[in-house]
C-alpha cells in the first residue's frame, strides 16, 4: 500500500503522515527532509548553490538515512550524523527551494526515494510524489491550507511566539510555494486523480479518518493490472485461452493468484549484502547499483570484456544514441530481435553512458542453474513468454521507476530471415503505461549476418542501430488499457521496422 501525500509547506503533511504510518503500520518517507539535507550538505561544504553540477555532486554522494527512534519520532541522518534539527533552520528553508530545483537533483532523490519504498507499504509525503515519485500510488492526497494557518502551524512547531517571526515564516512559506510550484522539473501540483483535502478548518483526528477511509477503500478494490489478462501473451495464445475451458485455463491472473503475486512483490529494499547468499529473484527486484560489489564487478567485467570484444569484432554503431542516453528517467527500450548480439550492444553502449539497462529475457535462457545465476547478475529480468507474467511486469515496471531501462524484444525470438513468421509478443506497452514511461524504438542490422541461418559462430561484420524519438501515444485516444496497449504495441513495432528500413537503405546490403 502506497500513500502519497503531497501539498505546499505548512499544510500538515508530515504531522498526518506520521499519525497514517502509526495507524497503519506504514513506513513513513518524508522527502522534504532529503531536500533539506542535501542543502545543508551544500551550506556546510560552502558549495556554491548556484552551481547545479557541484550541488548534483553532493545530491548523488551524500547518505540520507531515517531513523524511528523509542518515542515513535522519526530522525534524518545524514552521512550517519543526526541532522533533524539542523535541517529545520531558516538559513535551510531560504535556499532549500532553488536546490530541489535542479532536474538532475531530483533524479537522485527520486531514485533513492523509490529505492527506500521499495518494501511497498508507505506513506510518503512531499511536492512530487503522486506525481513523479509513485503515479500509481494506490491513494493519493493533496493537501491545502490557508496560508495564514499554514505559517502558524509551522511556527507552533518551532516554538516562535514574536508575531514579526512568524510574519517573516508566512513570508518564507509564500516565496516557496512560489519557487515549488512554478519550476520546471516536478513542481508541485495535484495530481489529477489526488483526493483534495483543505486541512484549515480541520483537526488531525478528522484528517486520518478520512484518509484511512481512502486506503481501506482502496485495499477492497484489486488493482488494475491484476485483473488485467494481458501480459507476454500473443494473439494465438489469448485466443486459444478463450476457447479453453475453465479448468485447463488456469494461466489467467486470477484475483487468488494475482494476491500471491502481489505479496510476492515486497522484495528486499537497500544494498544487498556482499557475503550472504542471494537468490535470483533478489537481483530481479533490487536496483543494479545495489548489487553486492562482488555482482557489480562481475557486471563491470562482463561489459568492459563485451564492449571490447563486440566493438573490435562488428564495429558497431548507434545513430542518435544521445535519446537514449541523456532521457531523465527509465524507458522502455523495444528492438527488433537479430542475435545475440543484440541486447550484448545495447546494454553495453549504454552503460558507457551511465544508463543501467534491464534486459527482459525469456525465461527458457535460466533454465539451468549456472545461466540463471550469470543472468541475473548482469541485470537481466526473466519473464514467462506465452503467459499473463504479472510478476514480471511489476519488476519492469519498478525497475523503470527506479530509473532503470527496460530492453525488450517483442519478437521474442531471433528473426534470421525476412521470411521467418514474426509473433509480436505484447507486454511491453502495458510495462509503460504502468509506469508511466516512453517507449523508445531502437532498430539494429548486420547483426543477422553475424551468423547466417542462425547457426554456428558469429561472423566479424558491421553492425548499425538507429534510435527513434520516444514514444509517449499522446495520439492514442482508446481508453482501454489492454486496447491501449494493443495499439501502442503496432505503433511501436511500426516505428522499430520503419527505423530498420532507414538503415537498410543507408546500409546496402544489411539485413
Ligand atoms: O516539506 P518541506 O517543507 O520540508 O520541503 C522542503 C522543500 O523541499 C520544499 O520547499 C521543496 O522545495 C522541496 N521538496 C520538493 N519535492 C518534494 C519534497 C520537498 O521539491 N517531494
Amino acid at each position: 500500500m502506497r500513500v502519497a501525500i503531497d501539498g505546499p509547506a505548512g499544510s500538515g503533511k508530515s504531522t498526518l503522515a506520521h499519525a497514517l504510518a502509526e495507524r497503519l503500520n506504514l513506513t513513513m518517507l518524508d522527502t522534504g527532509a532529503m531536500y533539506r539535507s542535501v542543502t545543508l550538505a551544500c551550506l556546510e561544504g560552502s558549495v556554491d548553490l548556484e552551481d547545479d553540477e557541484a550541488v548534483t555532486e553532493v545530491a548523488r554522494r551524500v547518505r540520507i538515512e531515517f531513523q524511528t527512534v523509542e518515542d515513535g519520532t522519526q530522525h534524518v541522518l545524514l552521512d550517519g550524523r543526526d541532522v533533524s534539527e539542523a535541517i529545520r533552520t531558516a538559513e535551510v528553508d531560504a535556499d532549500v527551494s532553488r536546490v530541489s530545483a535542479i532536474p538532475a537533483v531530483r533524479v537522485a532523490m527520486v531514485e533513492e526515494q523509490r529505492r527506500l519504498a521499495a518494501t511497498g507499504d508507505v506513506v510518503a509525503e512531499g511536492r512530487d510524489i503522486g506525481t513523479v515519485v509513485f503515479p500509481d500510488a494506490e491513494v493519493k492526497v493533496f493537501l491545502t491550507a490557508d496560508p495564514a494557518a499554514r505559517a502558524h502551524r509551522r511556527a507552533l512547531q518551532r516554538n516562535v511566539e514574536n508575531p514579526e517571526e512568524e510574519l517573516a515564516i508566512l513570508e518564507d512559506l509564500k516565496r516557496r510555494d512560489e519557487a515549488d510550484s512554478t519550476r520546471e522539473t516536478a513542481p508541485l501540483v495535484a495530481a489529477e486523480d489526488a483526493y483534495r483535502m483543505d486541512t484549515s478548518g480541520m483537526t488531525i483526528e478528522e484528517e486520518v479518518q478520512r484518509i484511512t477511509e481512502l486506503v481501506e477503500a482502496a485495499k477492497a478494490s484489486v488493482p488494475d493490472a491484476k485483473q488485467d489478462e494481458i501480459g507476454f501473451e500473443d494473439e494465438g495464445k489469448q485466443k486459444a485461452d478463450a476457447t479453453e475451458s475453465p479448468k485447463t485455463a488456469p494461466k489467467k491472473a486470477t484475483p487468488k493468484k494475482a494476491s500471491k503475486d502481489a505479496s510476492d512483490e515486497d522484495k528486499p529494499a537497500g544494498r544487498m549484502r556482499v557475503f550472504a547468499h542471494h537468490e535470483p529473484d533478489e537481483f530481479y527486484d533490487t536496483a543494479e547499483r545495489d548489487f553486492p560489489i562482488t555482482s557489480r564487478a562481475l557486471l563491470g567485467v562482463t561489459i568492459g570484456v563485451c564492449g571490447i570484444l563486440s566493438k573490435t569484432l562488428w564495429h558497431w554503431k548507434l545513430e542518435g544514441g544521445e535519446k537514449l542516453w541523456k532521457a531523465e528517467g527509465g524507458q522502455v527500450v523495444v528492438m527488433n530481435h537479430e542475435s545475440m548480439l543484440d541486447p550484448v550492444i545495447i546494454v553495453v553502449s549504454g552503460w558507457m553512458h551511465g544508463r543501467r539497462m534491464r534486459p527482459i529475457s525469456k525465461s527458457e535462457l535460466s533454465k539451468n542453474k549456472i545461466a540463471e545465476w550469470f543472468f541475473a547478475r548482469v541485470g537481466a529480468i526473466p519473464v514467462e513468454r506465452g503467459t499473463a507474467d504479472i510478476k514480471a511486469i511489476r519488476r519492469a515496471q519498478r525497475a523503470l521507476q527506479r530509473g532503470e531501462d527496460i530492453v525488450i524484444f517483442p519478437e521474442g525470438t531471433r528473426i534470421h530471415s525476412d521470411e521467418q513468421e514474426v509473433t509480436i509478443h505484447g507486454g511491453f506497452a502495458l510495462i509503460a503505461q504502468l509506469a508511466k514511461a516512453p517507449v523508445l524504438p531502437i532498430a539494429i542490422v548486420g547483426a543477422r549476418d553475424g551468423a547466417p541461418g542462425g547457426n554456428g559462430p558469429l561472423r566479424p561484420g558491421r553492425v548499425w542501430m538507429k534510435v527513434g524519438e520516444p514514444l509517449t501515444f499522446d495520439q492514442i485516444s482508446e481508453k482501454n488499457r489492454k486496447k491501449r496497449a494493443k495499439e501502442m504495441e503496432r505503433l511501436a513495432m511500426e516505428r522499430v521496422y520503419a527505423l530498420r528500413d532507414e538503415l537498410r537503405a543507408a546500409h546496402p546490403g544489411k539485413m
